[in-house]
């Protein structure tokens, strides 16, 4: 057994660091869609992660497909992706990512870190995932720091588009997948430490019903309502959220309409559709289909329909029940039980466990209030997370973890 004490306690000596490298991260906005901010984000990581000496890549990723309000496709820029690797000759490497993007735009009211008391921190992605990416940096300059550091490759895939779904970065995780032994993510814990292992697959779909236009005084009969059509749609959409948790459709917005004298032409309902199954997909895409032909026989009516399952629903099997084990154990050693529950939530998790990685992805700090302007991060997590990844790390280097 290895005595791993002088790299555990090195971690310690770091928390006032990784308390200021999120506050600093979280006076940036980097919201999604944010390309100015994203790029100061870039800029910061690089400089960061340089500590860890080797080589950084910038991957500007394509821009991503949108509908507009008008119903009409455009296209959105998107960020720029990171990638570092570490000794890419030797066998079974590790993949380290997080996403360094948040939900909250660049006008948000939401945009400095404030304390709130000693052990917490509240402000825009402190927890989702600035906190996680400092963790992720801390554990691997705590693994190049020790004598263990030779022994094992790693590469690191940081992203700023993970919040809207990963349109440019998934194809980078697919491939990233590919030849490593073990992924890791650094999303926030939840609340009570726990880590996530199941996780549902999720879609974003677009519904544009198209009408026709007529004065709603003059011509009213003439006219073919797209709100009307919608909504019946959007009726039907929700009656799939009866049999039960498994399959859960929100829709998140609507839009459409304009003069109150004019019968509207166009209606629009952005929704998204989670499932707890592989199979549940196919059953979805079907269902959406009979919605859409019953839509369209209204005489006068059309339905376009765009989007799909960005994200697989992510099974546990036997490998993740392995490696969640070994993080476990890890933790067990460190003095804090390590618990995971499933979870509705989709993150690149899903789409590295559905390439056949084992990933356990909620290694980042405990956040509560994601997502929310009361996002917090419970700043004693920090070093209690990056000594566990930096354990698991090490143990793997080293050959304690015994042949996966
Ligand atoms: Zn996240």
């Amino acid at each position: 057994m290895a005595d791993y004490a002088p790299i555990l306690a090195w971690i310690d000596a770091q928390q006032p660091r990784m308390e200021s490298l999120v506050s600093r991260w979280a006076a940036i906005n980097s919201g999604s869609c944010n390309i100015a901010g994203l790029d100061r984000m870039v800029q910061e990581l690089t400089d960061a992660f340089a500590v860890l000496r080797q080589p950084i890549t910038r991957i500007p990723l394509p821009p991503r497909q949108i509908i507009k309000a008008d119903g009409r496709m455009a296209a959105e820029p998107l960020g720029v992706a990171l990638s570092i690797k570490a000794r890419p000759q030797l066998p079974r490497p590790v993949l380290l990512g997080i996403h360094f993007d948040t939900v909250y735009p660049a006008d948000s009211t939401f945009q400095q870190a404030r304390r709130i008391d000693p052990q917490t921190l509240c402000g825009p992605g402190v927890a989702d995932a600035k906190g996680g990416l400092a963790v992720m940096l801390i554990a691997l300059e705590a693994l190049e720091r020790s004598p263990y550091a030779g022994n094992i490759g790693w590469e690191v895939l940081l992203n700023p588009d993970e919040e809207i779904g990963s349109p440019g970065s998934a194809p980078l995780f697919l491939s990233a997948a590919q030849g490593k032994i073990l992924g890791l993510l650094f999303e926030p814990a939840l609340p009570d430490g726990s880590l996530v292992g199941t996780r549902k697959g999720s879609g974003n779909f677009v519904f544009v019903v198209r009408g026709k236009a007529a004065h709603a005084g003059r011509d009213f009969h003439a006219g073919r309502s797209a709100i009307v059509a919608l909504s019946h749609i959007i009726l039907a959409l929700n009656k799939l959220n009866d049999r039960g948790p498994d399959i859960t459709v929100n829709i998140g917005r609507i839009e459409g309409g304009g003069a109150l004298n004019i019968v509207p032409d166009l209606a629009i309902a952005r929704v998204n559709i989670r499932c707890r199954l592989p199979e549940h997909q196919g059953q979805i895409h079907r269902e959406l289909d009979a919605i859409i032909k019953q839509a369209a026989r209204t005489d006068g009516i059309t339905v376009e329909l765009h989007g799909e399952f960005h994200a697989p629903p992510r099974i546990f099997d036997e490998a993740h029940a392995l490696w969640f084990k070994r993080a476990a154990q890890c933790s067990m050693e460190l003095g804090i039980p390590l618990t995971w529950r499933d979870s509705g939530g989709a993150c690149d998790g899903n789409r590295l466990s559905a390439a056949g990685l084992p990933t356990i992805d909620t290694l980042g700090p405990v956040g509560v209030g994601i997502h929310s302007s009361a996002e917090q991060i419970s700043l004693p997590t920090l070093a209690q997370r990056a000594k566990l990844t930096a354990l698991l790390l090490l143990k793997l280097a080293h050959g304690d973890l015994g042949k996966p």
